[in-house]
């Protein structure tokens, strides 16, 4: 691990129970706010509000935190997110550091700059990645994304799969009258590159407030389609968010992610860290406690487990999107890190 701490504990993790007996053990760590592209339902065209530099947390400050949660809490699993990780310079770099906890680490990307980051990182322990794609036509994928870059996507998508990197599995938005009716398409897509292809129902943490019930595709409503073209078994759950399905010849699998219509949020053993360094114990969460201050103020290790015991002290049970009592988060999904 060239440039980084070698770091040796004799704590045994305790198990970090939320009050909903939820043992947490997976975190999603944003590494920018930023994003080379401008996801029609993420961001507006112009005017996002970006993170200072200087407000955002360095490789070291985000290896302490994930170490912290490794060997403190047992943490098993981190994924790098964002905004667009692979603008963040040298994130092969942190990848190597956060393999060298001995953890599963894992990406998620637009992919447009894949075909250039996919080798190095694999090299440096990336064990899996997700790529975002909402269309396979190069109009509407334009129309969606404000860029024309679908080709450098599935040529990232290649270059993953080039690289070792698996499974690759494929995120798709799925949005009432945009692109609902691409679930065949991408299901044979998926088949034929040997990928996965997992269908995400649209949530309300667009930065634009477009988001209504209706634009929402249900989960069941893009299983039916599928299946009506290639059958599906159903495969057993475990703690993941998407609902599994196995093409019954043989063909791989395909997945939904009914946030919205089916919620999981009685499974959910995940919490987040911003690119600011503000962690959160949902998606949804109204509220976020502030990391920096212990990892850039002289806090001990002791301090910030003390920290995040307490943050996981008041996750929900989950959330309520499309009740009454429903509040949107100020932040949108881009900053948060989805
Ligand atoms: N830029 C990277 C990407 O697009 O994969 C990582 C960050 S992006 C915020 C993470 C995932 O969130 C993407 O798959 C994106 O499509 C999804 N996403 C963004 N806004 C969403 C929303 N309002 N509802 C559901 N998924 C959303
Ligand atoms: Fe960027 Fe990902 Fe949001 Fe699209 S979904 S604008 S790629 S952060």
């Amino acid at each position: 691990m060239a440039g980084s701490v070698a770091w040796v504990t004799d704590v045994t993790p305790e198990d970090l129970v939320d009050p909903f007996g939820r043992t947490v053990r997976d975190l999603r760590i944003s590494v920018t706010d930023r994003c080379n592209f401008r996801c029609a339902y993420c961001m507006p065209a112009e005017g996002m509000k970006w993170v200072p530099r200087e407000d955002i947390l360095t490789f070291e400050e985000i290896e302490r935190f994930a170490r912290v949660c490794v060997d403190r809490f047992g943490f098993d699993g981190i994924r790098l997110t964002g905004g667009e990780p692979l603008v963040r310079a040298h994130l092969p770099r942190l990848v190597e550091r956060l393999a060298g906890l001995g953890v599963d680490v894992s990406l998620t990307t637009n992919g447009a700059t894949l075909r250039r980051h996919a080798q190095d990182l694999a090299d440096a322990g990336l064990a899996r990645i997700n790529i975002s794609i909402d269309s396979l036509q190069r109009d509407r994928f334009l129309e969606l994304t404000r860029r024309d870059e679908l080709d450098n996507v599935l040529d990232g998508i290649d270059a993953a799969i080039d690289a070792g990197l698996a499974p690759v599995k494929l995120n798709v938005v799925m949005m009432r009258g945009i692109n609902d009716d691409e679930a065949v398409d991408f299901a044979t897509f998926g088949r034929e590159r040997g990928v996965t292809v997992r269908f995400i129902e649209f949530m309300p943490l667009d930065a634009t407030g477009e988001w209504t019930k209706a634009t929402v595709v249900p989960a069941e409503e893009i299983v039916s389609a599928i299946e009506a073209v290639y059958p599906l078994v159903a495969l057993t759950r475990g703690t993941e968010p998407a609902e599994r399905f196995r093409f019954a010849d043989g063909k791989g699998e395909v997945g939904v992610i009914a946030s919205v219509t089916r919620p999981f949020c009685g499974d959910c053993d995940r919490v987040r860290i911003t690119a600011e360094g503000s962690f959160r114990t949902c998606l949804f969460a109204i509220d976020e406690f502030d990391m920096l201050r212990h990892l850039r103020g002289g806090g001990s290790d002791d301090d910030l487990v003390d920290a995040i015991s307490a943050a996981v002290g008041t996750k929900w049970a989950g959330h309520s999107i499309g009740q009454v009592n429903f509040i949107r988060p100020a932040k949108s999904m881009s900053q948060i890190g989805g």
